[in-house]
């Protein structure tokens, strides 16, 4: 039975949507009636000429998550008819992904669907709004609670910014979302964002290695100059949750403000997770954040309009999520 998926031809890009048989899908224990997948900064590279540098060998299937029903297993932890996730460990990248109608992965990157989420749901969430929430988790991890002062999310209006902002407010946290783009105001403010930040005023690299104590806490999805400014910005013993580099992969910054505030600079990544890290982390999705803000954020597209989404993304085009509904 052939099945339809986006197809990556060559180095150049050139993609389109084609039939495939299952005999052409890569090996791992369990098959996949994917469902829905979505498109992340990540999908974005992927989809670009010469596959910003992640994608090995063509012709390729990019997606690096996808959320559907098992169809066969040969392993004893699903079954056919189990509602599953996939998110990380290089699949869209390394290995073929979710822009398609079927999937082959090994079972131990899968995640159950937990109780109470859609596979469009996951997908609303999708890598970026559960690094989001894995960002969260690690300020709190280090103290933080509401109460304490502004928590800055930056790049707020993109995926990971918009689930963080909708997440933080939830969970009683006042939100300064950093914006380079003043027509989301009311968007951001409708997730939750109590103060909008315009990108300019964090924009330029350290002045000062430090500034007034502003911040609690901060959801960094934008990296270089910002991520550096908002070091020196940071209340006492505070933690940045460092997510992306939209803004850049450098760090132009001084090592004043974790000597001198014993601010903490978290990692986070999201690719290579372990397990109960994962159930952990889609858990609390299900819990603290609201499904109808997750509505909000969320355009629908089909596996056909890819390619140019996958163009505006890098050019940080895209407002908040993007969900594909791979049958449609
Ligand atoms: P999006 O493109 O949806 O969001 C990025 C946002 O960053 C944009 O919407 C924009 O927000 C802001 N931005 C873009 N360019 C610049 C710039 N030059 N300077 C300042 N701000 C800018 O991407 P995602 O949310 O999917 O991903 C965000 C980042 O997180 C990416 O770098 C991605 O690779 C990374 N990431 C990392 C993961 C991990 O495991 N660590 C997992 C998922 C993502 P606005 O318009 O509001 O200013």
């Amino acid at each position: 039975m052939s099945f339809r998926a986006l197809v990556v031809d060559s180095k150049d890009g050139a993609a389109g949507v084609r039939d495939l048989s299952p005999d052409d899908l890569p090996e791992g224990e369990v098959t996949v009636a994917v469902e829905y997948s979505t498109l992340n900064y990540k999908d974005g590279l992927c989809l670009s000429p010469g596959g910003g540098g992640l994608v090995k060998a063509y012709p390729h299937v990019p997606g690096i998550d996808f959320a559907g029903t098992v169809e066969a297993s040969d392993d004893p932890r699903y079954a056919p008819s189990d509602k599953v996730i996939l998110t990380g460990w290089h699949v869209g990248e390394r290995h073929w992904g979710g822009y398609a109608e079927r999937a082959r992965a090994k079972a131990d990157w899968l995640v159950p669907l937990p109780e109470g989420l859609t596979t469009r749901q996951a997908m609303a969430v999708g890598t970026a709004g559960f690094t989001a929430m894995l960002g969260v988790m690690a300020l709190e991890d280090h103290g933080l609670e509401p109460g304490g002062g502004d928590v800055l999310v930056t790049g707020a209006a993109g995926g990971v910014g918009s689930v963080a902002v909708a997440i933080l407010a939830q969970r009683g946290f006042e939100v300064a979302a950093v914006t380079g783009r003043p027509e989301t105001e009311d968007y951001l403010r409708g997730l939750g964002a109590s103060r909008i930040v315009p990108r300019s005023e964090l924009a330029e690299t350290v002045r000062r290695p430090l500034e007034a104590e502003t911040w609690a806490g901060c959801i960094d999805a934008v990296g270089g100059a910002m991520l550096a400014r908002v070091l020196g910005q940071m209340k006492y013993r505070a933690s940045v949750a460092a997510v992306g580099l939209a803004g850049g992969a450098d760090l132009p910054a001084t090592v004043i403000p974790f000597l001198l505030r014993g601010v903490n600079l978290l990692g986070i990544d999201s690719v290579m997770r372990p397990y109960a890290d994962r159930v952990r982390a889609w858990e609390r999705i299900g819990t603290d954040l609201p499904m109808a803000k997750l509505e909000d954020m969320v355009q629908e597209a089909r596996l056909e309009d890819l390619p140019e989404l996958g163009a505006a993304i890098l050019k940080g085009e895209v407002r908040g999520r993007v969900v594909v509904d791979v049958r449609r």
